[in-house]
């Protein structure tokens, strides 16, 4: 007589962005799964909008049932419309733009949105007011998880997606798995209607970062899920953001004057942080994105970076405990890619789960078939992440200062020369 094999049985630590797009792919897959995620209210999550490319999109069309798939599309903004990939100076000055990307497949999103989508395609696995507190490995190779609130629950797979912080990354490590990148960020977001004229003008449709002296940018990304929705079907469209709308995120050297922003909300966080970046040379239009925000969900948040060199990602032997996302691989939001990892993490891992519930391959063996293309793809894209941290940093030290003070004037002169009618 054959013995039937125990079902495969996945705990996920964490239902943000990456734990949420897994427990949905695993329950496609019919792969028994419980997602312990600490947050009651899921619309309460830091973050404006987020982008994904076309890597992201694809995992996620993998993942995801169609129609859940199709509300993500309908919700967001394709990027096929959108302007140009500027670079400007703390008055505005056009420094560089690189022309409107191709249709990458690529889409902008907001992060309310994002998470809803994902958490509904979830639901039946998702225990929202849930903290995993400690693990341990049994002597017949499964892994016991227990709760805050005292439960403990089995596994054979417990996968740690449970972000910047991760507990468990770091156990598993022997270290935490990312260092603070000494910048700070203050994010908002700004409805064109409430700019000036000037400003409206200026910023456009484009998006870019925005360069200054003393450690200063300010990313504005123009965002507009209803007049640019990536799908047209209206009935599955819930955007958080319902009108064209500037997204924006200050990032500054963290210095005793950042420290002091930190702890501040709403119109005192907007006044402090305009008065900061005045002080470093910033002038309207571009602060005028900062002086009309909407000071509702007005937040700070630092920046940490995992290892840019792929063997240091995930330095553990494969096993039945595992990790995604920034858990592993934190990086900033300066390159957009933090979300779009964590998700094609997500969709490599529920594909190498499904051949162990398949038994084409043992838990282990999927592990690693995973961690490394994670390493490969994490490590990459905390680089990427990293070059616009590196420049601003290089604005805050002795020569940097003199260069954006007097070379970031130069190169926009050479700008309007480029582009001077003949
Ligand atoms: C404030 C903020 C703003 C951001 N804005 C942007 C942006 O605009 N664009 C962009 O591309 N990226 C942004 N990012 C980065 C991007 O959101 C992340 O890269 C992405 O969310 C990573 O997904 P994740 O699932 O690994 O982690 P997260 O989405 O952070 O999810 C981790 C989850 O684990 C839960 N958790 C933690 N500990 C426990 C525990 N012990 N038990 C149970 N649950 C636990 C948390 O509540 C959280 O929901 C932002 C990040 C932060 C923190």
């Amino acid at each position: 007589m054959t013995q039937e094999k125990n079902p495969l049985r996945v705990i996920v630590a964490g239902g943000g962005l990456g734990g949420l797009a897994l427990t949905a792919g695993l329950l496609k897959r019919g792969i028994d799964v419980t997602t312990f995620e600490r947050d009651t209210d899921l619309s309460r999550t830091g973050g404006y909008h987020i982008h994904l490319d076309r890597a992201a999109t694809t995992a996620l069309r993998g993942l995801l049932e169609p129609e859940s798939f199709e509300a993500i599309l309908a919700s967001s903004a394709t990027t096929r419309v959108q302007g140009g990939d500027v670079m400007r100076d703390m008055r505005g000055r056009l420094l560089l733009r690189k022309a409107a990307p191709d249709d990458d497949g690529g889409v902008n999103i907001d992060r309310i949105t994002l998470r809803l989508i994902l958490a509904d395609a979830a639901a039946a696995a998702l225990r929202t007011g849930t903290v995993v507190h400690r693990h341990s490995t049994e002597d017949d190779g499964t892994i016991s998880v227990g709760l805050e609130d005292g439960t403990t629950h089995t596994a054979d797979v417990l996968v740690a997606a449970d972000g910047v912080h991760s507990h468990i990354a770091a156990a598993l490590a022997g270290r935490p798995t990312n260092t603070p990148t000494g910048l700070l960020g203050i994010g908002g977001r700004t409805p064109a209607s409430a700019l000036p004229k000037k400003a409206r003008e200026l910023f456009s449709t484009d998006s870019g970062l925005a360069i200054g002296p003393g450690g200063t940018g300010l990313y504005i990304g123009y965002h507009d899920p209803v007049n640019q929705a990536a799908v047209n079907s209206p009935h599955l469209a819930h955007p958080v953001t319902t009108e064209p709308t500037y997204i924006w995120g200050a990032v500054l050297s963290e210095s005793p004057s950042t420290d002091a922003l930190r702890p501040l909300e709403g119109g005192e966080l907007r006044d402090a942080t305009t008065a900061l970046l005045r002080r470093a040379g910033w002038t309207s239009p571009m602060l005028d994105v900062i002086t009309h925000t909407d000071t509702d969900g007005l937040a700070t948040f630092r920046f940490h970076a995992g290892p840019e060199v792929a063997n240091d990602v995930a330095p553990w032997p494969a096993g039945p405990v595992t990790a995604l996302g920034d858990a592993v691989h934190a990086m900033p939001p300066t390159a957009g890619m933090g979300a779009a990892t964590a998700i094609r993490d997500a969709a490599a891992l529920a594909d190498g789960l499904e051949t162990v519930r398949d038994q084409q391959a043992t838990i282990p063996a999927a592990v690693h078939d995973f961690e490394h293309g994670m390493r490969i793809r994490g490590a990459a894209a905390v680089s990427a992440s990293l070059g616009p941290v590196g420049i601003i940093h290089a604005t805050n030290t002795p020569a940097g200062r003199i260069v954006a003070r007097v070379g970031l004037p130069l190169g926009a002169a050479l700008e309007r020369l480029r582009h001077r009618p003949r």
